[in-house]
């Protein structure tokens, strides 16, 4: 099974010819089929709601085309907050779910009325320092340490994560966060990044729920959500069987009957703050080939870099890539595909089999629509892409233009150096 680019070389052309490469590209179509598609996954629980994680993207058209699906937004930083708050979405369509948080965030997140989510225990004494007092609505981070595995599969390692509370804490936690007037209760877990599997949230919902029921009963708190957090994956790679979300619902939904319901808590709400599975194959970035260089190895340059797309530079992560227009032809040149910046990582592909690649071709980088764009930095004083949208009639839209040298400089305004290059306009 092959991946198939969501657009076509004579469009990317089009569009290139009206914005230069390198640019991300998002697809209107898959963006709301699938965020349509949540929501009916969860439409058995009245209290859903996925609050969009804002650092996979935080582009405002998209965000805002989540909202026409009911999305909220899960933030972490001071201006995630600032985004969510002009974009409309307002108190409890915001989960702040932030750590080694500094007290101007906890500020402006109860100013807004978001949904504080406390990631260690110590916060509690912290936000009531902060803000004077401790919101009705909380909510806790739980981490149960150890490994996660579902069956035998070790998913990913919570006991090595420096994220949220132990399970003695968050008795603790939310026995004092009721003392000190909290009135309706949530709990927050992340334990496994990027799963392809639709048991994840099933599993995580499980432990959480059962969670619950000895939280409720043991403290006297009323819980009113639980968040499963972020952590549903895609498929990366050509052949992986993506999730099936609809599977994924109704697996939460099984456990939920089991645990929750017999246990009198069948007006419980799930959130979920998916970053990854709401965005991430509904986004491509486009390069062109610039160089070629056989030395010890064959490399194509693009035009694009580590600083569009670091994924694969961070991780190692694969990201496919089609080479626009050649999708039929062969793939027996063995490439490494790399940027320009002065770092032996900066590569989106090694030894990669792809058609034989000219200087001119477009390179279609696949699944760049979640921590794509929005990791990007400016190392070697190269600029970030724009960001276009490819509407479902067909047409586009540049959604966010590309960095000028003058946004790379701004901060230095003042100097005579900027003045120099810029004057003072
Ligand atoms: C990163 C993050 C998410 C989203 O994760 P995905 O893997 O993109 O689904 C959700 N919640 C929190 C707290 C996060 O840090």
């Amino acid at each position: 099974m092959t991946k198939k680019p969501f657009v076509t070389k004579e469009k990317l052309e089009e569009i290139a010819a009206a914005v230069p490469t390198p640019f991300h590209i998002y697809d209107e179509k898959g963006i709301r089929e699938n965020a349509k598609a949540v929501k009916e996954a969860f439409s058995w629980n009245p209290g859903f709601r996925e609050y969009f994680a804002v650092k996979a993207n935080p582009n405002p058209t998209l965000i805002k085309m989540l909202g026409e699906y009911d999305c909220g937004c899960d933030c972490s930083s001071y201006t995630e907050l600032m985004l969510s708050d002009a974009m409309g979405f307002e108190k409890d369509k915001i989960m702040f779910s932030s750590n080694v948080t500094p007290a101007a965030e906890y500020q402006l997140a109860a100013e807004l009325g978001a949904i504080i989510n406390l990631d260690d225990i110590t916060h509690i004494d912290f936000l009531e320092k902060t803000l004077g007092y401790i919101p009705k609505k909380i909510c806790c981070r739980y981490n149960p340490g150890g490994l996660f595995k579902i069956s035998t599969d070790i998913m990913d390692n919570p006991g090595d994560a420096k994220y949220g509370m132990t399970t003695e804490q968050i008795f603790e936690a939310f026995r004092i966060l009721k003392a000190k007037g909290a009135e309706e209760f949530g709990i927050h877990s992340f334990l496994a990044s990027n799963t392809v599997t639709n048991d994840y949230y099933p599993v995580l919902a499980k432990t959480l729920f059962e969670l619950a029921v000895k939280l409720q009963k043991e403290t006297g708190v009323k819980i009113k959500f639980i968040n499963l957090s972020g952590g549903v994956g895609i498929p990366y790679k050509p052949g992986q069987e993506g999730n099936d979300i609809r599977v994924i619902g109704e697996g939460v939904h099984k456990v939920y009957d089991e645990v929750l319901v017999p246990a009198g808590m069948g007006d419980v709400a799930i959130y979920t703050e998916m970053g990854r599975f709401m965005m991430g194959p509904y986004g491509g970035l486009v390069t062109r080939a610039i160089h070629q260089k056989h030395i010890y190895k064959e490399y194509i340059g693009c035009d694009a870099c580590a600083v569009n797309l670091m994924r694969p530079a961070m991780y190692g992560a694969y990201h496919h890539i089609t080479v626009m227009g050649k999708e039929d032809q062969p793939c027996d040149h063995k490439y490494d595909v790399t940027g320009s910046l002065c770092e032996n990582n900066d590569k989106f592909a090694i030894d990669r089999m792809l058609p034989e690649v000219e200087v001119g071709d477009l390179l279609f980088i696949h699944d760049t629509g979640a921590h794509g764009f929005s990791m990007g930095y400016n190392y070697n004083g190269k600029l970030k892409s724009a960001e276009v949208l490819l509407k479902e009639d067909g047409s586009f839209e540049v959604i966010r233009r590309a960095e000028t040298p003058k946004d790379y400089f701004a901060t230095l305004d003042g100097t005579p150096e900027y003045e120099k290059m810029f004057g003072n306009k």
